[in-house]
């Protein structure tokens, strides 16, 4: 299965070059000059949930970055090269947290089990169930406790982004640029906007709001 899986992913490769050259001859030609996304996508790693297709993105309209249960870890340097990158060079406008329901690592986060070195990533999902412990433990339905945490989590991950040095300095720069949080359903395919946009950084915590000294 696995052996045929493979060859049957290069064939399609070629086949999908084929089609967008059968549509524009210079496609890749074009692309290749440059891009000019005008969004960041932070999501999870799951294979259901492909940023560019769900969105209807074509390439070069999304800048992409993906990992386990779609975290800010602001110690992450890959995240933090990727949003650096995303907000200082590509000047995008808007930046998308989206998590989705049924998500394993927010599944594993709510259990006890260890499954190996990813245990580490977990605690920075426990974190955030600690944060809405007592919120999230009076939901008696387990099911319901579960979407409601992958709820909170995406928020939580925007209120991380809009702590760091990067989306603060743009903001002070008069840069524009949204933070958005979304959550895409697995069941139906449809993404719900959870309405925790940011745009500076009034609605920090005072402790959180950087001040720059140039
Ligand atoms: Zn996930």
């Amino acid at each position: 299965m696995s052996q045929e899986f493979y060859k049957k992913i290069i064939e399609n490769n070629a086949k999908w070059v084929e089609s967008h050259l059968a549509e524009d001859k210079d496609f890749f030609k074009d692309i290749a000059k440059g891009q000019e996304p005008p969004l960041l996508w932070i999501g999870c790693s799951d294979s259901r949930v492909p940023a560019n297709e769900i969105i209807g993105a074509k390439p070069g309209e999304v800048f992409v970055h993906r990992n386990i249960a779609n975290m800010v870890v602001h110690t992450d340097m890959n995240m933090l090269s990727v949003l650096d990158y995303a907000v200082n060079v590509l000047k995008v406008s808007h930046v998308i947290v989206c998590g989705h329901y049924g998500c394993g690592g927010i599944k594993a986060a709510m259990g006890n089990q260890s499954i190996g070195l990813i245990d580490n990533w977990i605690r920075h999902i426990k974190a955030v169930y600690r944060l809405h412990e007592k919120y999230l433990d009076d939901i008696q339905d387990e099911n319901e406790r579960f979407n409601k945490f992958v709820e909170i989590n995406v928020q939580e991950q925007v209120f991380d982004l809009s702590k760091t040095s990067i989306v603060q300095n743009a903001w002070r720069n008069g840069q524009e640029l949204t933070l958005h949080g979304w959550v895409y359903g697995l069941n139906s395919g449809y993404i719900t906007d959870l309405d925790v946009n940011m745009s500076c950084n009034k609605e920090l915590d005072e402790v959180h709001r950087l001040k720059f000294s140039n």
